[in-house]
This record gives C-alpha cells, sequence and structure tokens, in this order.
C-alpha cells in the first residue's frame, strides 16, 4: 500500500451522524469506504443502517455486501487486504478515501501497522500448553501478566501466551508499552470525529432510531435473516451473532411455533417484540461505551502526542439541529485545508501543527486533553492490578480503577440495599 496517500477516517459511536457527515464533506473529490463488520452482508441493510441506495447515490460507497448472508469465517485480515486494494484503486484514480464506520477494530488495521503482530499469531491448534491450564502456563512464564486477569479467562490468557509464544516479549511489558501497538501506519491521515456531547441525548437518539428501523422494515428483515440462517450449522457465526439480530431469537422462535405470517402478529410477538427492542437498546449503547473507549485507549495513547492532536478532531454537537453548524461546517473547513495542506506536501511531517492556520471557531483535542485521558488510562497500569474481592457481590476485581468503578456500579448497590435490608430483618427477628 502507497502510505503517502491522504486517508480521512470518520470514527464515533453508533448513531452518532458519521454517515451524514460522510455524504457532506464538502469537495467532491472522495468516496466512502465503509467499516463496519454488520455491512459487509448482502440482505441485512435495515438492522446494520447501512447506507440507502440514496445515499450511495450521492456518493459512492465501498466495502457493503461484500459476502452472502451465511457466509462463515470471515476475518479482519480478509477485510483488511480488500480494504487496503480499495484504497489503492481509489487513490490511483485520484480519489481520497473516507473511512467511515463503528467498527474500529477493523479501522485500526488501516489506520496502525500492525503486520508483525498479525503475521506471527500463533493459531490456537499450534498452542501446545503441555496440559497445563492456560493460567498455570502463564503463571510460569510471566507471574506478573497473571494479575491481571481472572484465572478463568481462558481466552484472554490463551492470547497472552500466543503473544509471548509469537514475539518472545513478555506480555506483562506488552500491555504496559501498549503504545508500540500503536505504530501509525502514515502521517497522512486526518480522523474526524463527530460525537453528541451529552450521553443522556445519545441515548435518545439511539432508542428512536432502533424503533424507526424496526417499523420501517426491520423487523421483517430480523424474521428474514433468522429464516435464512436457521438450518445453517454453524448459526454462531457471522450477521446472526451481530448486534441488531441476535437480540431477536425469543421474537423468532415464538414465530415459528405459532405459525404467524408477518404482518398479522398478535399480543404476545409484540411483547416479545418489544423485549427484544429494549435489548437493543442495552446493547447499542454498551457497545457506544467501548467504542469510546476504544477512540481513547487505541488513538489518544499514541505516544506521539502532538501527532494525534493536530490530526483527530472531536466534534461535538447538542442536537440534530445543531449538526450541521457543530459538525459539517467545521469539518467541510478542516478537510479543505487537509487537503490543500496534502497538495502542498505538508501533512507528512510530524512537527506540522494545525493550531498554526486558520481554523477560528473550531475547537481541537487539545494535547492537554490528551495528557488527560492518558492519565486516567494510566490509573489502570500495571502497577495497579492488585486484585480485590467484593465478598458482598462475590466479585473479583482489577485494580483501583475497576475497584472504582464497581463500588459505584448499580449491580453493586443493589447488593448493598439488599444486604442492609436482609440485616435490618435478621435484626427484628433475633
Ligand atoms: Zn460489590
Amino acid at each position: 500500500m502507497n502510505n503517502n496517500g491522504l486517508i480521512v477516517y470518520i470514527i464515533g459511536t453508533t448513531a452518532a451522524g458519521k454517515t451524514n457527515l460522510s455524504l457532506n464533506l464538502g469537495i467532491d473529490n472522495y468516496e466512502i469506504i465503509s467499516c463496519d463488520s454488520m455491512q459487509i452482508y448482502k440482505d441485512a441493510n435495515i438492522m446494520t443502517a447501512k447506507a440507502t441506495a440514496e445515499e450511495q447515490q450521492i456518493r459512492k460507497h465501498h466495502g457493503i455486501d461484500l459476502l452472502d448472508l451465511d457466509s462463515e469465517g470471515f476475518n479482519r485480515k480478509q477485510w483488511k487486504n480488500i480494504t487496503i486494494q480499495k484504497i489503492e484503486e481509489l487513490q490511483s484514480k485520484g480519489k481520497i478515501p473516507v473511512l467511515v464506520g463503528g467498527t474500529h477494530y477493523y479501522i485500526e488495521s488501516i489506520l496502525f501497522n500492525q503486520e508483525n503482530e498479525e503475521n506471527q499469531v500463533v493459531q490456537e491448534a499450534e498452542l501446545n500448553l503441555n496440559g497445563k491450564e492456560p493460567y498455570e502456563y502463564l503463571k510460569q512464564i510471566d507471574p506478573l501478566a497473571t494479575e491481571k486477569f481472572h484465572p478463568n479467562d481462558h481466552r484472554r490468557i490463551k492470547n497472552q501466551i500466543k503473544y509471548f509464544l509469537s514475539t518472545g516479549q513478555l506480555p506483562s511489558e506488552q500491555l504496559d508499552h501498549h503504545s508500540e501497538f500503536c505504530q501509525l501506519r502514515s502521517n497522512n491521515f486526518l480522523i474526524f470525529w463527530p460525537k453528541w456531547k451529552k450521553n443522556e441525548d445519545l441515548k435518545i437518539k439511539v432508542t428512536q432510531r432502533i424503533h424507526e428501523m424496526l417499523d420501517q422494515g426491520g423487523t421483517e428483515e430480523i424474521l428474514r435473516v433468522f429464516e435464512r440462517l436457521q438450518n445453517n450449522q454453524n448459526k454462531v457465526g457471522g450477521v446472526l451473532q451481530s448486534i441488531g439480530y441476535r437480540q431477536f431469537d425469543k421474537v423468532y422462535q415464538y414465530y415459528k411455533e405459532s405459525g404467524l405470517q408477518f404482518p398479522n402478529v398478535d399480543e404476545k410477538f409484540n411483547e416479545l417484540l418489544k423485549e427484544g427492542a429494549e435489548k437493543l437498546i442495552n446493547d447499542t449503547m454498551g457497545y457506544t461505551k467501548k467504542q469510546i473507549q476504544w477512540i481513547k485507549n487505541r488513538i489518544l495513547c499514541n505516544s506521539k502526542i502532538d501527532l494525534i492532536a493536530n490530526r483527530l478532531f472531536l466534534l461535538e454537537f447538542e442536537s440534530i439541529q445543531t449538526f450541521k453548524e457543530q459538525v459539517i461546517v467545521p469539518a467541510q473547513k478542516i478537510y479543505s485545508l487537509f487537503c490543500q495542506l496534502f497538495q502542498e506536501d505538508k501533512l507528512g511531517d510530524e512537527l506540522f501543527n494545525i493550531s498554526q492556520l486558520n481554523l477560528q471557531n473550531i475547537t481541537i483535542i487539545t494535547p492537554d486533553m490528551i495528557k488527560k485521558y492518558k492519565q486516567t488510562q494510566n490509573l489502570k497500569s500495571r502497577q495497579n492490578w492488585k486484585k480485590q474481592v467484593c465478598e458482598l457481590c462475590n466479585k473479583t476485581m482489577n485494580g483501583p480503577f475497576e475497584i472504582e468503578q464497581h463500588f459505584k456500579s448499580r449491580f453493586h448497590r443493589i447488593n448493598l440495599l439488599k444486604d442492609e435490608q436482609y440485616q435490618k430483618k435478621k435484626q427484628k427477628i433475633d
């Protein structure tokens, strides 16, 4: 891949206006590549929030409808190869690739240079633990690293062992020097991060959007997708595993058993549908938290703070009404500036500094803000992996960050309340 071309990324949570922004960057010199692990499937359109036919007419989209609904075993490496090919193709035509999506796991395979990591990873089948439990095995090679994991967390522990066997480096060192994994592929990039200012507003939007999707063909699509995949031996893979479908398995089950014919459904069907929608809203909100964590951990963690501060733009907005003014207008200014700077061959320079340039009224992520994020992340670093058990909840936590989070959590407070009531009752009886 030609690492000198300009690549634009639009990242952020679900329902934060990424598609809207991607269609409105101003200069007509780009095409869109979707970075979404669900939109790669054909016939799963509504619940995946795929660009509509009209949107695809406004701007050419790639990276969607790559696979049949019942395809299995597609992985990130394959996605990366297809995408890099597409990026090269667009660049050779003089177009700027704009990568848009919420599957940050995909995005980072383009943004960062992860060749070594991917080529050398030991496969599961090659993993030989000499009959030991993964936890015991890891303890032998790297006792410090075991402190970070629960002994039964086999999957993550195995990943640490694979990392050691592949690279010869101690996992605890890797966990400590996270930024080594964040080797940017090139300096010629621009990232937009549209974000709701208030999380409550994001939740309102997510809720509204999910209900709209279900009302506008989504319910039918869910039933169709389940129907198509019901005879599939390997139901665990692919689209049924993703947010948007798996929350509705009970709806489909009931639909089959009851012999209903959509759209003629009964009360029970609607009830289950409502439950599914609620589950979907919760899962989606949980996912948005992970998406933001990824941006903070993987992008802002980059050791070259000044570099990322000059290429990543957080565009916060308050409402749909202010989206144009708070996101689109500044993004257009920045985009046109970057296109110009790229043409003048100024972007590759690490010392290039955006704040000297004319970006009036546009707040940028400052190095200070990144430092603050980093400090929060450091709370979780290995000096702080000490374990603590909450006996009330029977839960083991790693480090002060998790401990603090746990004591603030609803789960813990409910248990606390129950315990208080129990103690009171007990007192009365005594
Ligand atoms: Zn607790």
